[in-house]
């Protein structure tokens, strides 16, 4: 078959010709070639035809991001029709109310989709049901034309039903190429994909790399809203691409993310913040700012965001379209000016599927493109052309939200609220609750006094999850303007009736661990009071949410859950039994992979501190490079009742047999934090003594346990005193008051713990409760008394530590017999292990774990001469 090159087929059909052997598709742990994807296109094509489509006609398609969902989508453009994406995650009535507004007569799925279908009267073509071979004899149509119909993609719609935008290939090729020129992509890059299709950058993550020649990678949709998973992903992926929302990259910041220099990084969909691309800018090869509806193609403008210019604007329009900003009579105005952006040019779409008034209303003739018959689209967007030419968006004319990046209209929820029988009337709005925290608040007008049970339930089988409200507030009347309609502005100042959905049975905490969920939840969620059988994601929680809750239950609980387990887990009562089964007494995991690198390269071993937290090992993870493997030991949660208080011998040896399961052999690089240094110590000696190699022993900032506290002379005391204000005085200026109190504050506690715990006549009976682990572990350090060790060490002192205490690292001295280095490094006790401080502690690792090669060749001279 001949695909024209003027669509994204006929591009990837070349791309298929030249490169046929190139990985096109990886997903999970399938892989297909281009010309692999090629054939299997051809088959879905035949398939098609063969069943009676022709040009034009609509094929839905319900499948999973998978290598089939890429090949249905280029085979049923193979076969001349257009797609409508049906994502398996949509409520049934959703689905079923697509399938029928659009009037489908066939779609695609697979055998384990095909039962949760809703019924239809479409013709179903399963994935497994297609020949294996490629019938040789038989032709395809020739491929599609640039005006013909691509797509049909539904979006959230302000007439209470969802409308579907029809886009024509054209106006697609147009806007990938342009964006992947702008990029400068080449066949090496990956473009690691994670929306859903129910979205249309999920296609401009899917058809960028298949033009280039390069590889699409993909990532199912637990990953997509894990964190963690995403910066693995990201990392095996070895992604130079990565497309998502402003809530895409918190979601990876608060996982731990420390940047990826080669990644280009394309955010759209909803405004991107200042303070967001400061935060990205210098972790990645350059961010992107995309603007553009559904309705005009996916993206209509574009901007390469620069962290130095205070304001993110949204760029200047692809090639080949074009946005005016006009008044009300359709007017331009003048530069500077605020008015209602058009857009006009390639992408413009072909109109709402079946609604000629809407698309009337929507889509206009353009009365600035001299072209006889050029149309643009109304985007109910308000932005202003700056001087320099760029364009900045000023907000919406009217109630379109986007929350996380999803487009909703309020109205169209407030639709559904109202086909429920008790429900009078409905207003929803879009609620700030926290930092980048938005939640959907439906006000609601009972005819009945008794609680609306069901409500939500009804709301989840007719909407998309993130369109159902998280709060339910009834009220005596909605407020009206003069003009009869709700007055948005004044839903705020509502009196609000405690009355609340499903609030039937509060069901109470069983446990401390329980308890501790539930305040986690309700600090979070600003929802109370909460059951412990409430859904997470019911309560209004989020991924980023979702995020914050786990970074609380590691702090808390000293556990690393992955995120994926809210999936299966998203109640307080699932979760909690999740964390007791894992933080069994003296069952506790102490090994944790803080990067995996590769396998070739000897791991580096790091030890916890007092507080436990491995988290700000990360940073110094990231800077010795991707491919250094570095696992983490974390302490014991806490000491089981009437059991002995870990001594800093019995911890080192239970570490030794952690580190063992991974590398039995060793030479073993060891690194310590604070007292965190000192299991290390402590871990070094017993591997020498069981006649182990350990090439690097790293102290952190680590004081010397048995030095008894030298009291200064008064006038000592004074300077001491003096310089500890400066450097508190400086700490809050650079860190923020709040931070360093708070840090203090802890601090503090522990210290008062500890002396209490001193104090205490029965120390080898426990209430581990009471006194927390922090100061049992502090304790262990204070008694343990370190025995000569054998081998080399290197003490790295923050220098900032050394202006308070001129006397550190003097004790170990005494304690090691081969060779002490001691190196200053810049920063606090805390920051060395930060940026930018921590790049320079990486070096000096670097050095010791891989020496570089001259040294290493003078070495092998060394040993070749004896
Ligand atoms: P959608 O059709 O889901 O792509 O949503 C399109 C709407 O999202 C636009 O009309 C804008 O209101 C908003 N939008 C998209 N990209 C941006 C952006 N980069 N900055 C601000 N708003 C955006």
């Amino acid at each position: 078959m001949s695909a024209s090159i003027i669509t994204i087929l006929g591009q990837f059909e070349q791309k298929a010709w030249s490169t046929p052997d190139s990985v096109a598709v990886v997903c999970v742990d399938e892989s297909v070639t281009y010309r692999e994807l090629s054939e299997q296109a051809t088959r879905v094509a035949h398939a098609l035809v063969d069943a009676g489509v022709r040009s034009e006609t609509l094929v839905g398609v319900f499948l999973d991001r998978s290598v089939n969902l890429v090949a249905a989508l280029l085979g049923i453009w193979k076969a001349g029709a257009a797609y409508l994406p049906l994502d398996p995650g949509y409520p049934p009535d959703r689905l079923a109310f697509m399938l029928e507004d659009s009037n489908v007569g066939f779609v695609l799925t697979e055998h384990s989709l095909a039962g949760s279908m809703p019924s239809t009267s479409a013709q179903i073509i399963c994935a497994e049901d297609l020949p294996g071979q490629t019938p040789g004899h038989r032709s395809l149509p020739i491929g599609p034309a640039a005006d013909q119909l691509a797509y049909v993609i539904y979006t959230s719609g302000s007439s209470g039903k969802p409308k579907g935008a029809a886009i024509c290939h054209g106006g697609l090729l147009n806007v990938i190429r342009a964006i992947s020129e702008e990029l400068g992509l080449g066949v090496s890059d990956v473009v690691l994909a994670s929306a859903s299709i129910s979205f249309d950058i999920s296609f401009l993550e899917m058809f960028l790399p298949l033009i280039t020649g390069a590889r699409l990678h993909i990532v199912d949709r637990l990953c997509a809203a894990d964190g963690a998973r995403l910066i693995e992903a990201l990392r095996t992926s070895g992604a130079t691409v990565i497309l998502g929302t402003p809530t895409s990259w918190r979601l990876l910041l608060e996982a731990g993310w420390q940047g990826s220099p080669g990644l280009q990084i394309i955010s759209g969909g909803e405004v991107l913040p200042a303070s967001l691309v400061r935060t990205l800018s210098g972790m990645s090869k350059a961010i992107w700012n995309h603007y553009g509806p559904t309705e005009a193609t996916i993206c209509a403008t574009t901007e390469l965001v620069r962290a130095d210019e205070g304001k993110v604007t949204i760029g200047r329009p692809l090639a080949n379209v074009r946005v005016y900003v006009l008044d009300q009579d359709h007017q331009q105005v003048h530069s500077g000016e605020i008015g209602e952006m058009y857009i006009g040019g390639a992408g413009v779409g072909r109109g709402y599927l079946n609604r000629p008034t809407l698309s009337e209303a929507c889509f206009l003739l353009d009365p600035f493109d001299p072209m006889p018959g050029a149309r643009m689209y109304k985007t109910g967007d308000l932005g202003r052309v700056l001087r320099d030419g760029r364009l900045e968006f000023l907000g919406r004319i009217d109630g379109q939200v986007k929350i996380r990046g999803f487009r909703i209209e309020l109205e169209e929820i407030e639709e559904i609220i109202q086909q429920y029988d008790d429900i009078q009337s409905a207003a929803v709005q879009a609620v700030e609750r926290g930092a980048d925290d938005y939640r959907l608040i439906a006000f609601v007008v009972s005819r009945t006094e008794k609680p609306l049970i069901g409500l939500k339930e009804f709301l989840r089988k007719r909407l998309p999850w993130y369109m159902v409200p998280s709060e339910f507030i009834t009220v005596e009347a909605l407020p009206l303007s003069p003009n009869g309609k709700i007055d948005r502005r004044a839903l705020k100042d509502l009196h609000i009736k405690p009355a609340v959905v499903d609030q039937q049975s509060v069901e109470q905490p069983s446990d401390e661990v329980e308890v501790t969920l539930k305040a986690i939840w309700e600090a979070l969620l600003k929802v109370s009071p909460i059951s412990i059988s409430d859904n997470f994601f019911e309560l209004g929680g989020h991924s980023l949410l979702a995020a914050r809750m786990f970074a609380e239950i590691e702090r808390k609980f000293h556990r690393n859950i992955p995120l994926s387990e809210l999936v299966g887990n998203p109640t307080i009562r699932e979760l909690a039994a999740r964390i007791r089964h894992s933080v069994r007494d003296g069952d506790w995991p102490g090994l944790v992979t803080i990067q995996p690198g590769v396998s070739s390269l000897a791991p580096l071993f790091v030890v916890h501190g007092l507080g436990g937290s491995l988290f700000s090992f990360r940073a110094l993870a990231a800077e010795l490079g991707p491919d250094q493997p570095v696992y983490g030991l974390q302490r014991p949660p806490r000491i089981a009742a009437g059991k002995n208080r870990p001594t800093i011998r019995a911890l080192a040896a239970k570490y030794i047999e952690e580190i063992q399961a991974i590398d039995p052999v060793g030479p073993y690089n060891l690194a310590g934090h604070s007292s965190g240094g000192i299991i290390a110590f402590e871990m070094a000696g017993q591997l020498r003594n069981s006649g182990r190699e350990v090439k690097l022993l790293a102290l952190l900032d680590c004081d010397y346990p048995a030095e008894p506290s030298v009291r200064s002379p008064s006038a000592g005391r004074l300077d001491t005193g003096l310089r500890g204000a400066r450097h508190l005085l400086r700490r809050c200026l650079e860190e923020g008051m709040s931070v360093v109190l708070k840090r203090k504050f802890h601090h503090e506690k522990i210290k008062l713990r500890y002396r209490l715990l001193r104090l205490s006549p029965h120390t080898s009976s426990f209430h581990p409760r009471i006194f927390g682990m922090e100061a049992y572990l502090a304790l262990s350090a204070k008694e343990y008394v370190p025995q000569p060790y054998g081998g080399d060490m290197v003490l790295f002192i923050a220098e900032e530590s050394l202006e308070m205490q001129p006397r550190f690292g003097a004790g170990w001295a005494r304690s090691v017999l081969g060779r002490l280095e001691m190196l200053e490094i810049p920063g606090t006790h805390q920051k060395i292990l930060d940026l930018p401080h921590v790049t320079r502690l990486a070096q000096e690792f670097q050095k010791r774990i891989h020496p570089p090669q001259a040294a290493l060749n003078d070495t092998l001279a060394a040993c070749s001469i004896d």
